[in-house]
C-alpha cells in the first residue's frame, strides 16, 4: 500500500508550490544516500519522497493526485510511478537544489558525469477524447494518430550524420558540467554549473545529419493505443508517460496528456456515478400496470410497473450506473415516472373521460407508504 504523498513530506493539501519543495529538500537530505550509506530504509525513503515530489511539483499531476489518489496516476505508459530510478532522482535534485548547493552539500559534485543532460526533453502533447456512456462504464481503448515530433530514423536521434559528428565538447570536456570557487559568507564554496557551451550535453555536433538539420527529431505521425479505465468523467486528465512529442538529440519525450469528454447520450444522463432517464408514461398504462422497457448504459431493461403507481415515483435499477474510478462502488440507474396528460382529445375520448369525471377512484387522496416529494429530494440530494 502507497503511503500518501503529502504525508510523506509532512506537509498539508493546502502546500504552496515553494513550500512542497522545502519540505522535499529537507527529506531527502535526511535520507540521502551520501548521508546514509548502506541503509536500505533511508534509501527507500528517500526514493519515496522524490516519487512524492514528481508527482506534487507537476501541476497536472498533482491535480489528478488530489482528486483519485494514486489510482489516478496509474494510467501512464509505464505503468504508474514509483519506477524512478536514482540517476532520475538525481537529475530532479538539479532543479529544486540548484547545481552549485547540490556539489557543496554531497561532497563536491562528485557524481559528474551521471548527472549529464542528453538533449533537450520534448514537449508534452494534449489530446481530447470523446468517449460515450458504455465506454466511459467499460472502460476503453482508442487507437489515435497523433501528429508530433518523432526521433529521427537516419541519426538515431543523436542528430549527427555519423560518429565523428558528434565531439566531447572542449569546454568542460565532455562532463557536460563547468565548476568554479566562490567566496560566501560560509566560507570558500565550489560551485558546480551547468556548461554553457554544450548545455550539459557534454558533446557537440560537427558534422549535422541532414534529415533533420541536427534537431535528431522530426515532424511525423505516431500511433497510439490508448487504455481508458472504466469511471472516467468529464474533464479528467491522463498522462501516458513519454508518448508526447520527442526529444532533441536524443532527450527524453514529453507526455501525452490525454482530456476525457462526453457524448451526450440520447436518453439517458449522467449524475454522478447515477444514470437518470426520464420514462413518459401513458395514464391507462400506470392504472392497469405495464412492463416496459428502457433503455440502459448497455442495452434495454425490463421493469415492471405495477398497477398503481404514482407520477413522480422513481424505481432504482441497481448497479447499472457508473463505475467509481478507484473503488469498486458502482452507480445505480434511476427511472423517473412521468405519466402522460393528454393534450389533444377528439369528441370520442372527451366522452368517455367525462362519465369518469365525476368517478369516486378518480379523486386524489394521500397515497400509503410513499414518501412526499420533499422527502425524497433531501434524500437524493441530502
Ligand atoms: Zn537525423
Ligand atoms: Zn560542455
Amino acid at each position: 500500500m502507497k503511503r500518501d504523498y503529502y504525508e510523506i513530506l509532512g506537509i498539508s493539501k493546502s502546500a504552496s508550490t515553494d513550500e512542497i519543495k522545502k519540505a522535499y529538500r529537507k527529506v531527502a537530505m535526511q535520507y540521502h544516500p551520501d548521508r546514509n550509506a548502506g541503509d536500505k530504509t533511508a534509501e527507500e525513503k528517500f526514493k519515496e519522497a522524490a516519487e512524492a515530489y514528481e508527482v506534487l511539483s507537476d501541476t497536472e499531476k498533482k491535480s489528478q493526485y488530489d482528486r483519485f489518489g494514486h489510482a489516478g496516476l496509474k494510467n501512464n505508459g509505464r505503468g504508474g510511478f514509483g519506477n524512478m530510478n536514482t540517476e532520475d532522482i538525481f537529475s530532479q535534485f538539479g532543479d529544486i537544489f540548484g547545481d552549485d548547493i547540490f556539489g557543496s552539500f554531497f561532497g563536491g559534485g562528485s557524481r559528474g558525469g551521471g548527472r549529464r543532460n542528453h538533449g533537450v526533453r520534448g514537449s508534452n502533447l494534449r489530446v481530447k477524447i470523446k468517449l460515450n456512456f458504455e465506454e466511459i462504464a467499460n472502460g476503453a481503448t482508442k487507437t489515435i494518430k497523433v501528429k508530433k515530433y518523432v526521433s529521427c530514423n537516419t541519426c538515431n536521434g543523436t542528430g549527427a550524420k555519423d560518429k565523428g559528428g558528434v565531439q566531447t565538447c572542449t569546454t568542460c570536456g565532455g562532463s557536460g558540467q563547468v565548476r568554479k570557487v566562490t567566496n560566501t559568507f560560509l566560507g570558500q564554496m565550489q560551485t558546480v554549473t551547468t556548461c554553457p557551451a554544450c548545455n550539459g550535453e557534454g558533446t557537440t555536433i560537427t558534422n549535422k545529419c541532414t534529415s533533420c538539420r541536427g534537431e535528431g527529431r522530426v515532424y511525423g505521425e505516431e500511433t497510439v493505443n490508448i487504455d481508458i479505465p472504466a469511471g472516467v468523467q468529464e474533464g479528467m486528465q491522463l498522462s501516458m508517460s513519454g508518448k508526447g512529442n520527442a526529444g532533441e538529440r536524443g532527450g527524453p519525450s514529453g507526455d501525452l496528456i490525454i482530456l476525457i469528454e462526453e457524448e451526450n447520450h440520447q436518453y439517458l444522463q449522467r449524475d454522478g456515478l447515477n444514470v437518470v432517464f426520464d420514462l413518459h408514461i401513458s395514464f391507462t398504462d400506470v392504472v392497469f400496470g405495464t412492463q416496459v422497457e428502457v433503455p440502459t448504459i448497455d442495452g434495454k431493461a425490463k421493469i415492471k410497473i405495477p398497477a398503481g403507481t404514482q407520477s413522480g415515483k422513481i424505481f432504482r435499477l441497481k448497479g447499472k450506473g457508473f463505475p467509481a474510478i478507484n473503488s469498486y462502488e458502482r452507480g445505480d440507474q434511476l427511472i423517473h415516472v412521468n405519466v402522460w396528460t393528454p393534450q389533444n382529445i377528439n369528441a370520442e375520448e372527451k366522452a368517455a373521460l367525462e362519465k369518469l369525471q365525476d368517478a369516486p377512484n378518480f379523486k386524489p387522496q394521500p397515497v400509503k407508504g410513499e414518501k412526499s416529494f420533499f422527502e425524497r429530494v433531501k434524500e437524493m440530494f441530502g
